[in-house]
């Protein structure tokens, strides 16, 4: 797929479809694989902030979230073929998790937030291996915990929502050991999907 620049940020070109099945993939390839759902506020962040702007860099995958995005890529000539929300993209994950079998791991949002998502996801698409779950305020011994969690979960799809550009730094550096591993930043996706 065509990967565009947006005020310097990469954009990958991708519709949902596109977008899943490119993360499925890479939940067999080495290494930990950090997905990034792109707004406007997150590319004027990436030009303020050089480590989201390295992390952006970096990523598998970046996908078109805002309406903004799309209007930023026609102007340069660019065609991006729809938005990939982080709501959007975590229904549609939980959805081939369900059908796969693939073990989940949701971090973040306030105290049962998350897992009230889980359970509005699960009664949608059926039952889910869900390997842990953490609200996003957590201490350093917590957040120990979670990361031992998620390694020996062996979860293969990470949801963090811990905001931008909290979530992608936090996958970036605590997660980098993992191996065929996707972990993707949702932001207040959980809050949406909790109802
Ligand atoms: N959040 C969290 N821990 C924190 C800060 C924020 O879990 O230390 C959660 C917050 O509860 C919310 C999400 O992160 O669910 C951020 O949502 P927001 O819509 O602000 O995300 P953004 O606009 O940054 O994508």
């Amino acid at each position: 797929n065509k990967r565009i620049s947006v005020l310097s940020v990469p954009i990958d070109c991708v519709t949902m479809d596109e977008a899943v099945q490119r993360i499925l993939q890479l939940t067999e390839q080495p290494g930990l694989h950090l997905v990034a759902t792109a707004n406007a506020e997150m590319v004027m962040l990436a030009n303020e902030n050089p480590t989201l702007h390295t992390i952006l860099n970096d990523a598998s995958l970046v996908v078109p979230d805002g309406a903004g995005i799309l209007w930023a890529a026609e102007r340069q000539g660019e065609h991006v073929p729809e938005r990939v929300t982080g709501v959007d993209v975590t229904k549609e994950l939980f959805k081939v998790a369900a059908t796969h079998h693939i073990p989940v791991y949701c971090l973040g949002a306030a105290p049962g937030v998350a897992q009230r998502a889980v359970d509005n996801l699960a009664a949608q698409v059926g039952e889910l291996n869900i390997a842990g779950i953490h609200d996003g305020f957590f201490d350093s011994a917590e957040e120990q915990e979670i990361i031992d969690t998620i390694g020996e979960s062996k979860a293969k799809l990470v949801f963090v929502a811990l905001g931008v550009p909290k979530q992608e730094q936090w996958i970036a550096e605590k997660l980098s050991h993992l191996d065929g591993v996707v972990a993707i930043g949702i932001g207040g996706s959980f809050d949406v999907l909790a109802g």
